[in-house]
């Protein structure tokens, strides 16, 4: 694909997917998409679509990887080698190790894992479908999975990106801008406290740039928590609402 000849932003300011520079693809968060798994959650991200399950925390193998004083979080990125369209090789690739470490990174400043020494708690992350921006959308997703299998945590954790694309600054990348355009920040905030727990950048940016793409990214980061938490109240609000339900004919049967 030859760089000159794709348009990232029309004369109108809108880009290759109609979005506006500040505008989030869409986003939707299944939570407990898995059955057998302790906590799950699917996400779809614009075209990404990924499924994370969480085990744990549970007896770790090998036992010589056990931690005196805390849970190992073992986090594993993978990409199918059906979610881009030229086959990707199964074999972990280095980016894939690379995106695992950072996605633990992002992960463990939330997670209480000091209340379970010894253990692990694996967090599975399953890209199926990739379209620029997976370890943000990983990131969120596993949060999520993490909430969901009850893990003890801090705060969520949500990822967004910001980038450069026609020497403009935009909001979450897609595949082909993140491909075509000068630069990428993606960025992880547990939100309450403000903490960045992920940081990287791809490309260059002045430092003006930079403070914009940062506060547009962070702005991102907030979107995304409250869709974080819209998806974790519809399941356990669902599941609450049935308790309620059940709750008269066990008082019956009590009285009986
Ligand atoms: P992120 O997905 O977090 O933006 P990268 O910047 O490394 O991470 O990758 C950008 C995009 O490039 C991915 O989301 C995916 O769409 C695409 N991509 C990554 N690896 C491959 C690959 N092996 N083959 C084809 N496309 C890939």
């Amino acid at each position: 694909m030859s760089k000159k000849k794709v348009k990232l932003v029309n004369k109108k300011g809108l880009r290759s997917d109609k979005r506006r520079l500040e505008e989030l693809r869409p986003i939707s968060i299944e939570v407990g998409t898995l059955d057998k798994a302790d906590g799950s959650a699917y996400i779809e991200w614009g075209g990404n679509k990924i499924l994370v399950a969480v085990y744990g925390p549970r007896e770790l193998h090998p036992r010589h990887l056990a931690m005196s004083d805390r849970a190992l979080l073992r986090c594993r990125y993978h990409m199918a080698p059906f979610s881009v369209d030229e086959r990707k090789s199964p074999a972990p690739s280095r980016r894939e190790i690379e995106l695992s470490k950072v996605t633990r990174e992002a992960l463990e400043p939330a997670t209480f894992t000091e209340l379970y020494p010894r253990t692990v708690i694996d967090v599975f992350i399953e890209i199926l479908q990739a379209d620029g921006g997976t370890r943000c959308a990983g990131i969120t997703a596993a949060s999520v999975a993490l909430a969901d299998a009850g893990v003890p945590m801090r705060d969520l954790v949500a990822a967004c990106a910001a980038g450069k694309i026609e020497n403009k600054i935009a909001l979450d990348l897609n595949d082909v801008e993140d491909k075509i355009g000068e630069a990428d920040l993606p960025i992880a905030i547990l939100p309450q406290s403000g903490e960045i727990s992920l940081m990287q950048m791809d490309g260059k940016l002045t430092a003006e740039e930079f403070q914009e793409a940062f506060k547009m990214a962070s702005e991102g980061c907030m979107k995304v928590y409250e869709i974080q938490k819209d998806a974790l109240k519809k399941k356990y609000a669902t599941i609450s609402t049935e308790l309620e339900e059940i709750e008269p004919e066990e008082k019956e049967d009590e009285a009986e």
